[in-house]
């Protein structure tokens, strides 16, 4: 059961609640990016399973007519067991996203994981016409030639600072030069994609970066912030731009839950509180 503490960060442990939180969401105007949780699956059957039910929920967020895409991570999906058995779960979710018309996104993991991940999405992206995105990270020093390449790639990409510990040889490491490197790739995605920009970012200060690039050029762009982060943030920011809630629901809850509480004092204070009331 999902503790009542979790359900801010997380929407519900199975499909139906889930589905249930975007379509409250979307009556705020906001859009919805469903992510089943689940990592680093050493179990071809686990990985199988989890892919089924991506094709699943696909089939559900049409039949529920919901303003929403879902977002897959490559070790949820058997990259951990070889990257032919990802590509191939990829490939039956990408193929249900198309017939459907739900947009699938691909998370990125640690360093290791980029080239795959990128060469499957540039691969997916010309085949469906645009209808896949990728993240790419800004800590990463590689991202740069990245994104120049990725910009007459139909599809969307997503621009995040980077969640993984990467080592110094391939990644920056301080904050303040990570934060720079993000400006200057969504500087760069400003002046040279057509559109299919999306910022992940709960940063004020980058919001409003991003606002002042908007307003110098042409490229359509999207906000995406997570579930029970800034969420009055993200309604205010619905009323002039495209804002998607990434959503993560499903029974293995509790290790993205933890991460969540461990990553700010705030969270850690609110959930401290919550459990002794
Ligand atoms: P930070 O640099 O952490 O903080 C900057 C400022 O933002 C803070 O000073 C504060 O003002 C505000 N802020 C940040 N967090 C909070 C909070 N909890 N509450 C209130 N204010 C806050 N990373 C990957 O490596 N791969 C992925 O596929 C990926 N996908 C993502 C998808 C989405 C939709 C989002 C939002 C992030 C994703 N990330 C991913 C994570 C990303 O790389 C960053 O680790 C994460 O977003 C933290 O960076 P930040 O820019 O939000 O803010």
């Amino acid at each position: 059961m999902l503790l009542p503490v979790a359900n801010d960060f997380v929407a519900a442990e199975d499909q139906a609640g889930a589905l249930s939180h975007v379509e409250t969401l979307n009556g705020d105007g906001v859009a919805g990016i469903l992510n089943l949780l689940g990592e680093h699956y050493d179990d071809p059957a686990e990985a199988a399973a989890d892919a089924d039910a991506y094709v699943e929920l696909i089939e559900a967020i049409d039949r529920n007519d919901l303003d929403c895409c879902v977002s897959v991570k490559p070790s949820q999906i058997g990259l951990d067991l070889g990257d032919d058995v990802f590509l191939s779960h990829l490939d039956r979710i990408v193929e249900a996203g198309t017939e459907r018309d739900v947009f699938v996104w691909i998370d990125m993991e640690d360093h290791t994981t980029t080239d795959v991940t990128l060469d499957a999405f540039v691969h997916h992206a010309r085949k469906t016409d645009g209808n896949v995105g990728v993240c790419v990270q800004a800590n990463l020093k590689r991202t740069r030639e990245d994104a120049e390449r990725l910009a007459g790639v139909p599809g969307k990409v997503r621009f995040v600072k980077g969640a993984y510990d990467e080592p110094a040889s391939v990644a920056y490491k301080k904050k303040e030069r990570v934060n720079e490197a993000y400006r200057d790739l969504l500087a760069v995605a400003f002046e040279t994609f057509d559109g299919g920009i999306a910022v992940g970012s709960h940063d004020p200060e980058v919001i409003e970066y991003v606002e002042r690039l908007a307003a110098e050029h042409d490229a359509s762009f999207e906000f995406q912030l997570l579930m029970g982060v800034r969420e009055d943030a993200q309604r205010d920011l619905a009323a002039d731009h495209d804002v998607y809630q990434y959503v993560p629901y499903g029974p293995k809850w509790l290790s993205y839950f933890y991460r969540r509480v461990r990553e700010r004092k705030e969270n850690a204070l609110f959930a401290l509180r919550a459990v002794l009331s």
